[in-house]
């Protein structure tokens, strides 16, 4: 298992699926830090902990799926940061800790169906992130170095 996972990237524009419009804005991470990731970690949504440049550390969850605009043969990651910022942080550092998998990637029937999927993962990441064993995650070196 590689997991946790740490890794950092300047965050880029996504396709535009309007995942704000939902309320759910996820920062996508450039392809080389996508390339990075080990083999076996697998799609699906994953939560952790997450900082933008030398900010707060909060939580978050993670969809790693496969990015339509290749095609589906590349992956994409799309972080969704569990705060509410003032602005938006493109082009910013963003650095992410993967603790732990929620689920795998599935279809919904229904919008109203995904964004009800989406706030129980973001539920069951709070909850999780809040045992011992992850919250020390949050004084890792990793977090320490400022970008
Ligand atoms: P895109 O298709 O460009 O990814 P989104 O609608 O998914 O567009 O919005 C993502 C952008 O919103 C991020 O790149 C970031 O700049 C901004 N943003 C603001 N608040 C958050 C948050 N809580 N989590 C993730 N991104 C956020
Ligand atoms: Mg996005």
């Amino acid at each position: 298992r590689s997991l946790p996972y740490f890794c950092r990237g300047q965050v880029v524009r996504g396709f535009g699926r309007g995942s704000k419009d939902l309320g759910i804005p996820t920062a996508n991470f450039p392809e080389s830090v996508v390339d990075n990731l080990p083999a076996d970690i697998s799609t699906g949504i994953y939560y952790g902990w997450a900082r933008v440049d030398n900010g707060d550390i909060h939580k978050m969850v993670m969809s790693i799926g496969w990015n339509p605009y290749y095609k589906n043969t590349k992956k994409s990651m799309e972080t969704h940061v569990i705060h509410k910022f003032k602005e938006d942080f493109y082009g910013q550092m963003l650095s992410v800790a993967m603790v732990g998998y929620i689920r795998p990637e599935r279809g919904f029937k229904s919008l109203d169906e995904l964004i009800a999927a989406i706030h129980s993962d973001i539920e069951e990441a709070k909850t999780k992130l809040d045992l011992p064993e992850h919250l020390k995650l949050k004084e890792h070196n990793f977090f320490k170095t400022s970008t």
